[in-house]
């Protein structure tokens, strides 16, 4: 078949009538818009890319540190703090996650995180090698945090551990698991740290649900929330957050002993509070990130989570009338910025991954870790819309068909049934 032979790779998805931007004739290129339905990054819009495109302006003048207390404070609203700080580094999540880390925490302090997945498992691995005790608590993959399993180990901690004084310091979970498309009750696992009353720090990752899911930084008592630019916020990649409490900003100053240098809050508290930082800051991104806050802002963050909900249920009926199955098993913590599908017996899900991005000129998310080439995962979050989504899931049904895969036909007319109904916009 003719899609076998080419190399999806190689063709050129942009504007330039068929001639790289350095000039060379591309044979291949398509018309029609490319659709990027991968969990992160997502699509841009325009009016951030405008925003983003502006010259560049002088980070020490005036017309900056407006620029960086807007960015500053919008950010405290998107994470739903009124009390915390919010600090901005250029990198991508993982930055931020280290920055998590060494700015709470000291060589030897035992961190407990939940391994939801594959990204669970890099931040312990970021952990490891910042010479932190990794205590990981071994999920399945196919679900979110349980909150009961994670309380009785910190039960056991409260009362053994902590009392020969090497208490676990912080919990590390993530509120979207973003390889296995489970979501987590952040507030369950704050719930289950004050049913013990431990003192150990709650780090919480919120890179693919931030912006797309409902979160409180403040009323869910997260000491440490960890984002990025690239998925809900409808950036770019590349800029890294991290929103502290008053507790982990302490603990910065007082306790935490792991060498840090980019990282180092305390570097940034005196520029920031002019909207000013202590290094050169990616003041475009930045330009973007204003503009995104805007966005949301004039959309309502309600309306913005009950979109996600609404586009992520009529995936789900998508699945369902596919006959397909769902990575993550509890319907209840399915995640409203994506959905992770398990290929149907005997079919590659990155052949028909590459199958769909050569036809249709769709990117899906592929496997990761143990998942790979086992599940394909729709990304559903960001900057789209129904028919954006619709396009999307013509694109896997049509895929499926080519594939030759075992399954059934009427998905996307399921998930039109859906956004649909006359009550869509409260679904
Ligand atoms: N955490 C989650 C939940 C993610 O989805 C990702 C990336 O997709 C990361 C962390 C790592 O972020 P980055 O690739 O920006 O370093």
């Amino acid at each position: 078949m003719e899609w076998v032979k080419q190399a999806p790779v190689e063709r050129y998805h942009g504007d330039g009538g068929g001639r790289s931007t350095c000039g060379q004739r591309v044979e291949n290129h398509r018309s029609g818009r490319h659709f990027l339905q991968i969990p992160g990054p997502t699509n841009v819009p325009r009016r951030v890319l405008e925003a983003i495109g502006r010259p560049t302006i002088d980070h020490r003048g005036p017309e900056f540190a407006a620029l960086g207390r807007a960015c500053l404070d919008g950010m405290r609203r998107i994470f739903r703090t009124t009390t915390g700080r919010v600090y901005v580094f250029p990198s991508s999540g993982t930055g931020a996650w280290e920055a998590a880390l060494v700015n709470t925490l000291s060589p030897g302090d035992r961190v407990l995180v939940y391994e939801t997945g594959h990204f669970a498992r890099l931040w312990a691995e970021v952990a490891r090698r910042l010479g932190l005790a990794v205590e990981a608590i071994e999920g399945d993959w196919r679900s979110g945090v349980d909150a009961g399993a994670l309380g009785e180990a910190l039960a056991r901690d409260a009362n053994g551990g902590a009392r020969r004084g090497r208490a676990i310091r912080a919990v590390a979970v993530l509120h979207n698991e973003t390889s296995t498309g489970a979501a987590s009750d952040v507030a369950a696992v704050r719930r289950a740290l004050d049913a013990c009353e431990h003192p150990a720090l709650l780090l919480v990752d919120t890179i693919s649900s931030l912006a797309s899911m409902p979160f409180e930084h403040d009323a869910w008592g997260v000491d440490v929330t960890v984002a990025g630019s690239q998925k809900g916020l409808m950036l770019p990649p590349g800029l890294g957050f991290n929103a502290v409490s008053e507790k982990a900003h302490r603990a910065s100053r007082e306790t935490a002993k792991l060498a840090r240098s980019y990282w180092d809050w305390e570097a940034m508290d005196a520029p920031n509070a002019a909207g000013w930082f202590p290094f050169t800051p990616a003041t475009n991104l930045l330009f973007g990130l204003k503009e995104a806050i805007a966005m949301l802002e004039e959309e309502g963050l309600p309306r913005v989570f009950a979109r996600h909900r609404r586009l992520a249920e009529a995936t789900r009926r998508a699945v369902q009338a596919w006959g397909l199955e769902f990575n993550c098993r509890p319907p209840r913590q399915r995640s409203a910025s994506l959905t992770a599908v398990r290929a149907p017996d005997g079919v590659s899900a990155d052949a028909l991954r590459a199958l769909v991005l050569d036809r249709f000129d769709v990117s899906l998310g592929n496997g990761l870790g143990r998942l790979h080439d086992r599940v394909f995962r729709i990304g559903h979050l960001g900057d789209l819309n129904e028919v954006t989504l619709l396009g999307a899931l013509a694109a896997v049904e049509m895929g499926l068909s080519l594939a030759g895969a075992p399954f059934q036909r009427g998905g996307v007319d399921a998930a039109m049934d859906h956004l649909a109904a006359p009550d869509g916009e409260a679904a």
